[in-house]
């Protein structure tokens, strides 16, 4: 008896010591103050939000709505950039108008641009699609900057910034290195079964509204034959157009993807005149709250939507298959 009361004895014991630790000593002397974040574009913030768990939530600079290739910063947002510890973007590839704010306004922050981390796979545009992006301000070097969407990359941006926040908040290293092994392995999980579900999916031609889908075609073997926008958020010329439509009637293109940052104007025209199916995709997680799962919902968004226009009989979600499955 004496014996079966001790568990209970020891519970209680700990239990006011843990109020005690917390309520007197947790805020002021055992947790450090966490640095203030500070992520260029949302599925970013989504990453460093994943390493950071309950230690803190990184600020964000360009809203998920906005495209960060033509993005102009407001006051509060230079705010946000002069009181940074830390700040995470991709390059002035990507981020082009933030490139001289962060160098006038982040003094005292330690900037790291993502697409420098040597360990990343990157597409080199002039290999893969034939022509160079030379004439246009976005997108004026060959390297493709929407790294984001290789979920490999990902993983290599997770250590990446595991390290600098170690660097910058070494009391908390415990949290930032399991955090970022948990979230590693939520992204290769996310891998594997978007390997899966996207099986019958690898010879389904498609178009893209502005070429920033790369990545995401080759880390799941897709065949984008094609994108829209020659520069982000402009419409194309002439020439552009009618290439387009020989793609189209030359590899029989089902599907069109547009994006929610770019008007649709273009892409519904083309739609209605060659008999496209039209269906959003969002490399933004616009609608998504922030949370340890964003990126991954991010992606999984992306290829759901994809897949319900390039293979809509595949029991995935489900709902194309079951609207037409009844008769
Ligand atoms: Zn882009």
């Amino acid at each position: 008896m004496f014996m079966a009361r001790l568990p209970f004895f020891h519970a209680t014991i700990w239990t006011a010591l843990a109020v005690l630790i917390s309520v007197s000593f947790f805020p002021t002397t055992t947790l450090a103050a966490p640095p203030t974040v500070v992520a260029s574009i949302k599925p970013i913030q989504a990453l460093v939000k994943m390493v950071m768990g309950p230690i803190g939530t990184p600020d964000l600079i360009v809203p998920a709505t906005a495209s960060p290739h033509v993005f102009s910063l407001k006051p509060s947002q230079a705010k946000k950039l002069e009181q940074a510890d830390v700040v995470f973007w991709i390059g002035p590839t990507l981020e082009t108008t933030l490139e001289g704010p962060l160098d006038k306004l982040a003094k005292n922050a330690r900037v790291i641009s993502l697409l420098n981390i040597p360990e990343l796979s990157l597409i080199n545009r002039t290999d893969t699609d034939g022509h160079e992006h030379t004439d246009d301000k976005a997108h004026n070097e060959a390297i493709d900057p929407h790294i984001w969407l290789s979920p490999t990359n990902a993983k290599v941006m997770l250590a990446h910034i595991e390290q600098t926040l170690i660097a910058v908040d070494p009391p908390n290293a415990p949290e930032y290195a399991a955090n970022a092994k948990k979230a590693k392995r939520r992204i290769s999980i996310l891998i594997n079964k978007t390997n899966k579900f996207t099986e019958h999916m690898h010879d389904k031609p498609y178009l893209v509204q502005h070429d920033g889908f790369g990545y995401l075609a080759q880390a799941f073997g897709f065949q984008e034959a094609g994108f829209i926008q020659t520069h982000p958020g402009r419409e194309p010329g002439a020439k552009h157009i009618s290439q387009l439509i020989e793609t189209i009637k030359a590899r029989n293109v089902k599907c069109l993807f547009h994006e929610p940052q770019f008007t649709p104007k273009l892409a519904k025209r083309l739609g209605q005149e060659h008999g496209l199916s039209l269906r959003e995709i969002d490399p933004m997680g616009t609608d998504l709250s922030l949370s340890d799962t964003t990126y991954v919902r991010i992606i999984q968004g992306i290829v759901l939507t994809m897949q319900s226009c390039l293979d809509p009989h595949l029991p995935g979600d489900g709902k194309e298959a079951h609207e037409q499955d009844p008769k």
